[in-house]
């Protein structure tokens, strides 16, 4: 048996809790990789995974990439991430969500929860009826910071994009810019259709086949198939589904000078940043460009401003990853490599 420490995903970090309910049979982890800029934060997954040594590992590399997005989004918090083991029919009841809010409550503040893939504002809300802890309630005033993160992490994305289009291509807006888009959930439908509005040609892939075609037809994009969307002759892939897509075979077959996309965790490895890098392929680093709904979240949780405060941080999201990319040109260092030095520091690693 390997020992947590010794996990190739392990990072320092300060806590990974393993939970169990035994009335609902929910299991989950809450992994807290950092607490040093504040209490960790960060959302919740609930996601099916094939063994349990992938929850560990997401768990893992989630927690630490959200020690290094809250820091790099100036925000006062520390980074934490929880996951929630689904069955494969993915059943999510009220009383699972229940006893996920006794969990996150039991570490008395030192995690902070929201949504991530497979949660809802409505679960947020059954969780929020066991603990404080909690985060991306529903709004009651359209002014007030808070309710679902997805819409400022794809207009986070969208700034992104657009300014990698700028830094890359020269060109000042995404009109007839061809994006080809991976998973068009929350985050990536509300990226498709900011980008549509905007002139871009789209070329979308999501495993839900009805779902993709439906958004094509309201928007005007194509469906391309789940193998074809990363090798597509294109400006900008985004990656909006799940991580660690970016991987030594991948990386070889992309057909983009851009990669900018919400997708947690996009580098299979640390040398995959590199290997971007070394096909000239400017890369927008995930844990930066998908920062707007975190941003959200912790101005909502903190009572630190309104939505117009949300969407002034969320407009600075281009100017970080410039500064990041021109660093990254004048060391002719990954931008990866420069974004996590500069997150590293921030945490006092
Ligand atoms: P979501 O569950 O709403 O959407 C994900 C979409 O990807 C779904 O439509 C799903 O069918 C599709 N998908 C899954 N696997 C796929 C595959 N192999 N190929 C194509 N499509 C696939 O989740 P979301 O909230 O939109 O988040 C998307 C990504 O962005 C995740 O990696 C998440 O961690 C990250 N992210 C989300 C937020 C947020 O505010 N929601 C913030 C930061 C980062």
């Amino acid at each position: 048996m390997v020992a947590m420490w010794d996990l190739q995903d392990f990072d320092g970090h300060e806590g990974v809790h393993f939970f169990h309910d035994a009335e609902t049979g929910l299991r989950a982890i809450i992994a807290l990789h950092s607490t040093h800029l504040g209490p960790g934060a960060g959302g919740t997954r609930f996601w099916h995974y094939e063994n349990r040594e992938t929850a560990v590992t997401d768990a893992l590399r989630l927690s630490r990439g959200m020690s290094y997005k809250n820091a790099m989004a100036g925000l006062p918090l520390g980074g934490g991430k929880a996951v929630i083991l689904a069955d494969r029919n993915r059943t999510k009841t009220p009383a699972m969500m229940a006893a996920f809010g006794r969990m996150v409550d039991s570490l008395g503040g030192r995690y902070i929860t929201a949504e991530d893939v497979g949660i809802c504002t409505a679960d947020m809300v059954e969780i929020s009826k066991q603990t404080k802890y909690v985060s991306g309630l529903p709004i009651s005033d359209k002014g007030d910071a808070g309710g679902d993160p997805g819409p400022f992490t794809a207009m986070g994305v969208y700034l992104g994009v657009k300014a990698a289009v700028k830094y890359k291509l020269g060109r000042d807006s995404v009109e007839g810019v061809h994006v080809a888009i991976q998973g068009v959930g929350s985050v990536g439908g509300k990226l498709a259709r900011l980008l549509a509005e905007n002139g871009a040609r789209l070329s979308i892939a999501d495993i839900d086949k009805d779902h993709a075609s439906k958004l094509a037809g309201e928007i005007g994009a194509t469906v391309v198939g789940l193998d074809e969307i990363m090798r597509l002759e294109a400006d900008v892939f985004s990656p909006n589904a799940l991580g660690a897509i970016l991987d030594e075979v991948t990386i070889a077959h992309l057909n983009a000078p851009i990669v900018a996309g919400a997708a947690n965790n996009q580098l299979a490895t640390p040398e995959d940043g590199q290997r971007i890098f070394d096909r000239d392929i400017l890369f927008a680093p995930d844990y930066v460009i998908n920062s707007g709904g975190i941003i959200s979240v912790a101005l909502e949780y903190l009572g630190d401003g309104d939505v117009e405060e949300v969407n002034r941080r969320v407009a600075q999201i281009p100017e970080r990853l410039t500064e990041i990319w021109e660093e990254s040109d004048s060391r002719k260092l990954p931008s990866a490599d420069v974004a996590d030095n500069m997150a590293e520091a921030l945490l006092g690693r």
